[in-house]
């Protein structure tokens, strides 16, 4: 999704939503997925997206629909030249897919989100600018004390 995608039109071509994806060679669309996630609020759930983020190729945003993992990785399917591999037996979502608005026109960038956060030191500063006291999350729990047998009467 934050992927420049390298179009080069040759003359004097005029793009359609039909020839659209004929002459993408990025096939940015099949490079990525998201997954919508519960909107996080307590500490515990920023702490949670923290160990998502530090994945590798794991990005994360907030837009008019809520938020996101962003996970880029290439489909396995996806071919170079930007074909699919399964095409007559692609997944319905790849069937529904609209090129209307896609990343053909460029790729999406942080002023396309509410939120983008693109690795987890942009988190990080997130949560410590949300939560007075991130820093000090951990302190004052500890382990569990361990129990002192009561005295016998
Ligand atoms: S939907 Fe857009 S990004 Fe995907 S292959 Fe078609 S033109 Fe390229
Ligand atoms: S199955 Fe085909 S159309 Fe769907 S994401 Fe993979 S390469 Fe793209």
């Amino acid at each position: 999704m934050t992927t420049a995608i390298p179009i080069k039109l040759e003359g004097d071509i005029k793009i359609t939503p039909e020839n659209k994806c004929t002459y993408c060679r990025g096939a940015t669309c099949c490079t990525y997925y998201t997954h919508h996630i519960d909107t996080p609020r307590s500490m515990e759930d920023f702490d949670l997206l923290l160990w998502q983020i530090s994945h590798q190729n794991t990005q994360m945003y907030k837009d008019e629909d809520g938020w996101y993992l962003l996970i880029n990785n290439p489909c396995r399917h996806l071919q170079p030249g930007g074909r699919c591999g399964i095409y007559e037996t692609r997944p319905q979502i790849c069937r529904e897919h609209s090129n209307d608005g896609c990343e053909f026109e460029g790729p999406s960038g942080e002023e396309d989100f509410e939120l983008f956060f693109r690795d987890y030191d942009s988190l990080l500063a997130h949560c410590r600018k949300k939560f007075k006291h991130w820093d000090r999350r951990f302190m004052g729990a500890g382990p569990p004390k361990a129990r002192v047998p009561q005295a016998q009467a």
